[in-house]
């Protein structure tokens, strides 16, 4: 049954006011600094932590996303760091820098398991492509996934579940689970960009290449470090046929 406006705008304003209650009662807790919050918040975090999210702002690379000095910077082949590299995919579009509040709010997520942070983490990159391009460009949102192992250790797959989210709030249709990770690789964090190259080759596969085809892809990952995860699924996309392949990354 579909509400009536009317009805819809006094069910909202009862559920505010209830919570409006309720946090006065059990106020609650920023997910970072556990500072009460009295105020409706939707993120459960407060003012002083979330201006301490850094977003990546323009002038970036159009090919890796690295944050440029100037706009007068921005070649079709590439920055400083990317020019003379051969890529799989087509463009990284990367949100914000990987350390302080956010890299701690990504930390709390993938292995704290505080899955509210998911919703701040979707919406600082729904916010970013709203921004930064245009969401009616990709036909296909996929995630990197993990492999079966990781995935039952871990119970779940963070940069799917904020894919997730980016497909439903766009309306953009999604798969989760063609692309596989077929390779158990090891921890990337200690390697050397080389290793890390070696460390994924081979280690992603599509198992209906079709699903892929003349598709204008966007692929979501949590960090970008070297690419070469994100390469190497990219490579398996454009071999299954896709037409373009742009990377999200909530942070680099
Ligand atoms: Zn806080
Ligand atoms: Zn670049």
């Amino acid at each position: 049954m579909r509400k009536d406006p009317k009805t819809l705008n006094s069910f909202l304003r009862i559920k505010q006011i209830t919570r409006g209650v309720f946090d006065l009662i059990y106020p609650r807790l920023c997910v970072f600094c556990r500072s009460k919050l009295y105020t409706s918040h939707d993120y459960n975090i407060c003012a002083v932590c979330a201006a301490e999210i850094k977003p990546i702002k323009v002038p970036f690379c159009l090919k890796c996303g690295t944050s440029l000095d100037q706009i007068s910077q921005i070649r079709y082949n590439g920055c400083g760091k990317c020019a003379n590299k051969q890529y799989y995919f087509d463009q990284v579009l990367s949100a914000c820098k990987y350390k302080g509040m956010l890299k701690h709010c990504i930390h709390l997520f993938k292995y704290k398991r505080k899955r509210k942070t998911k919703n701040i983490l979707s919406d600082i990159l729904i916010r970013f492509l709203q921004a930064n391009f245009c969401p009616e460009n990709i036909d296909l949102i996929t995630a990197v996934p993990l492999h079966r192992h990781k995935l039952r250790e871990r119970g779940f797959n963070q940069s799917e579940l904020i894919a997730a989210k980016i497909s439903s709030f766009f309306k953009i249709e999604n798969s989760f689970n063609n692309l596989c990770r077929i390779k158990k690789t090891v921890s990337q964090v200690t390697l050397t960009a080389k290793q890390r190259q070696l460390n994924t080759t081979g280690a992603f596969s599509c198992k209906q290449p079709g699903e892929f085809k003349n598709k204008r892809i966007l692929l979501v990952d949590d960090i970008f470090t070297t690419g070469s995860t994100l390469n190497e699924c990219a490579r398996v996309l454009k071999q299954s046929g896709a037409k373009k392949v742009t990377c999200l990354t909530i942070a680099r």
